[in-house]
């Protein structure tokens, strides 16, 4: 742990009890341990300052006012979601506050104009709940439900479901968002049109709390469709199970999500929670959901999905029906990365264009055997977004040869037309890498924004940019 000189005296302190109230202001090291990490690698994760404090208000008002007095003392705030973020985004790499949305937990459904009003602190988990209750359906799912719609909304998060239904930033339609000099802003709303000026809510979403505190939020809901199938299709090749994504989605068809997954890491994980993968073919696999408004329909993709398959020399395919053997398929899917989590060094999020996935793929091994590397792969194969697990190997100048493959993977991501990033952000352990692959001018634009957002880098300061 970092231990720096503490910025915040105690009249600072009780500055900000005043603000939110005593029991809001939490000063005693085994209350603020658990908000000093995220879900990033350990061997990769940013070291914590251990002077933080961590301060939980209610509303934007108080939002402001701490941002205020921050603003004043020139003391970092590190603003904390559900802390799910896997590159270190939110955590507090300097001694200062830890600003957590937790408290923030209003939803508003409004039917008729198919819209959710939302606060920042409400979890993903929280609101397909409330959504579902009245019918209705919110898109996109990032995989952990405890992650806040603050951090979804600061990280533009995407997930399984983003090659039919986009990433947050196609949902969110309105934000308030606090300036770190303390300005609330509502920018947008309701709004299916809104063409007022530059579009300041799309350099909020995706800022990666570097820009301003979100504290409320306008999102899309659609109705919710009735007739779903999860199909596992097995392949021998691995380029034939990616090849097929792109011509799925030529053919008219629309699955909600195109996952690729290896069979022995997804039985590994099916037996480390005690479950049962249903599909023991072939080497590599594709998790196809379909999701239609009529069982007619469902049918008629199933099989059109079926024919295209076998040209591509698939085994034998499982069809999951019933609604608690798809949700186990997906519960397993959604596990892997966490499960690998204690034998990863790094996790990549490469995109490229979808029909260059299967091209990265063998460069990312043909690379790992040349440095001497262990890597697992898996990710969304529809939208051409990969997850590369780095994992633990032993070994001389290992540290080296670590950095050495993300240098060279990126690069080969580049040249693909990709980009190094797809969903997860730069946060603190992209850095370096962003720096490098970021043409001088764009971040030129970047850097001079941050300035007249945040002209003292209090918010978030050492996050993407260097
Ligand atoms: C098992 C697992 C699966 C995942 N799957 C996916 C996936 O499929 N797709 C995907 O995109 N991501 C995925 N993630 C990553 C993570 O869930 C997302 O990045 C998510 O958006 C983080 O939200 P959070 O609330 O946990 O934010 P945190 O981790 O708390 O913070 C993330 C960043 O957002 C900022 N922030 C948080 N709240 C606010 C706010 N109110 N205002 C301004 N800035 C704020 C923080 O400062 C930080 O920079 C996964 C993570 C795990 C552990």
């Amino acid at each position: 742990m970092k231990v720096s000189p503490h910025p915040i005296s105690t009249e600072v302190v009780k500055e900000l009890k005043q603000i939110v109230g005593e029991e809001w202001v939490v000063t005693k090291k085994e209350l603020t341990s658990s908000y000093l990490y995220d879900q990033t690698p350990e061997p990769v994760r940013p070291t914590a300052s251990d002077n933080v404090i961590v301060v939980k208000p209610k509303d934007a008002k108080s939002v402001s006012q701490i941002l205020i007095m921050a603003n004043k003392h020139k003391i970092p705030v590190f603003p904390r979601g559900g802390g799910t973020g896997l590159v270190g985004g939110c955590i507090p790499t300097a001694s200062g506050i830890v600003l957590s949305l937790e408290r923030m937990k209003n939803i508003s459904i409004d039917r008729e104009n198919l819209f959710a009003e939302v606060e920042a602190g409400v979890t993903l988990g929280e609101l397909i709940e409330a959504v579902e209750k009245v019918g209705l359906f919110f898109p996109p799912h990032p995989g952990d439900e405890g992650a806040q719609l603050g951090g979804l909304i600061a990280c533009n998060a995407g997930g399984a479901r983003a090659v039919k239904t986009g990433v947050m930033r196609n949902y969110v339609k309105g934000v308030e968002v606090v300036l770190p000099t303390g300005e609330i802003l509502t920018l947008g709303g309701k709004l299916l049109k809104n063409n007022l000026g530059y579009d300041l809510m799309q350099l909020i979403i995706g800022s990666e709390g570097t820009l301003g505190i979100i504290t409320k939020a306008w999102v899309r809901l659609s109705p919710k469709q009735l007739f779903y199938a999860t199909l596992i299709i097995p392949f021998n090749h691995r380029e034939k199970a990616l090849k097929i994504a792109p011509k799925i989605l030529q053919s008219g068809i629309s699955p909600l999500a195109i996952e690729y997954v290896e069979r022995e890491l997804v039985e590994q994980t099916a037996k480390e929670l005690n479950l049962n993968w249903p599909c023991g073919e072939g080497l590599h696999q594709l998790i196809i959901i379909l999701e239609e408004s009529s069982e007619e329909a469902l049918l008629q993709h199933c099989e059109k999905l079926l024919t295209l398959s076998k040209e591509y020399e698939a085994l034998e395919p499982i069809i999951a029906e019933r609604s608690e053997e798809q949700k186990q398929i997906l519960k397993i899917r959604s596990e892997i990365g966490l499960i690998l989590l204690k034998d990863t060094i790094d996790i990549l999020d490469i995109s490229v264009p979808p029909s260059a996935l299967s091209s990265l793929i063998e460069e990312a091994e043909k690379l790992a055997q040349m440095i001497g590397l262990k890597i697992a792969l898996l990710g969304h194969a529809g939208d051409g977004n990969i997850h590369l697990h780095i994992l633990k190997t032993e070994g001389s100048n290992i540290q080296k040869r670590y950095e050495e493959y993300k240098t060279k993977i990126y690069q080969k991501a580049i040249e693909f037309g990709g980009t190094i990033t797809g969903e997860h952000g730069i946060g603190c352990i992209k850095k370096p890498y962003f720096v490098q692959f970021v043409d001088e001018n764009t971040l030129k634009v970047m850097k001079a924004i941050k300035r007249l957002f945040d002209p003292n880098n209090i918010l978030n300061p050492g996050k993407i940019l260097p």
